[in-house]
């Protein structure tokens, strides 16, 4: 039977980064995460845009008008925040600094410019990983079966996906979703390897000083 770990043994949690231009299966691979690592939970973000079928508030987003999302901005509510595809998406202060003191992981699912925001903010608790479709004729592909949109939409969503991947130099990690599992495993590989960063592990000193005492 293995023994237990002493309770010294204490590591500051870490605000887990993925992004991704849409279609490249961003989302998928976070839903796999929360399910399958109990000790990692979603930062949810704030959004002027409305709901879409099955999201739900408190959820997916916290849902707001643009008055409430005037009114924590002035009252510097927000970690981050950015103005995304004609919306605003913000990251909430909310227990995120206690939770990270606490050892708790946190995933943000943002885009570049909040990735930069949080970044500035905390160099040390950040990993910024990028997930980039195979190619983008299968990214076109992905968008296009998602539903009913126009050329239009389609043409305006490939333009947007472009910009975003061009900010993929901007990340600590690269991963390329050429199949949802494979990139699953590979995503949570980091994770796994980012715990263990002696950094992060403040309760060393005092777990190694009792292994030499
Ligand atoms: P969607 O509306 O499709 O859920 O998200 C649109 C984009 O906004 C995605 O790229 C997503 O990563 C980004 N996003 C979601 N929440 C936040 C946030 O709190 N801050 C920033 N900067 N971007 C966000």
């Amino acid at each position: 039977m293995a023994a237990s770990l002493p309770d010294t043994l204490h590591r500051r949690g870490l605000m887990f980064i993925l992004s991704s231009p849409s279609g490249a299966g961003k989302t998928t691979i976070s839903r796999m995460l929360l399910e399958a690592d109990e000790a990692i939970k979603l930062s949810v973000s704030v959004t002027t845009r409305a709901p879409r079928p099955g999201e739900i508030d408190g959820v997916h987003y916290y849902f707001v008008n643009d008055a409430e999302f005037d009114r924590m901005v002035a009252e510097d509510d927000f970690y981050e925040w950015a103005h995304v595809f004609g919306y605003r998406y913000g990251t909430p202060k909310g227990r995120i600094r206690s939770g990270l003191k606490e050892g708790q992981d946190f995933l943000f699912d943002i885009d570049w410019q909040g990735t930069q925001q949080l970044f500035q903010k905390d160099q040390q608790d950040v990993v910024r990983v990028f997930i980039l479709p195979p190619s983008i004729a299968e990214l076109e592909s992905r968008l296009r079966s998602r539903g009913t949109d126009s050329e239009e939409v389609i043409a305006a969503r490939m333009e947007r996906a472009r910009s975003e991947i061009s900010h993929w130099d901007a990340y600590d990690y690269v991963v390329i979703n050429e199949d949802a599992q494979l990139c699953f495993a590979k995503v949570r590989e980091i994770l796994e390897a980012e715990r263990m960063k002696r950094q992060r592990q403040t309760g060393l000193i005092d777990f190694v000083r009792e292994l030499t005492r």
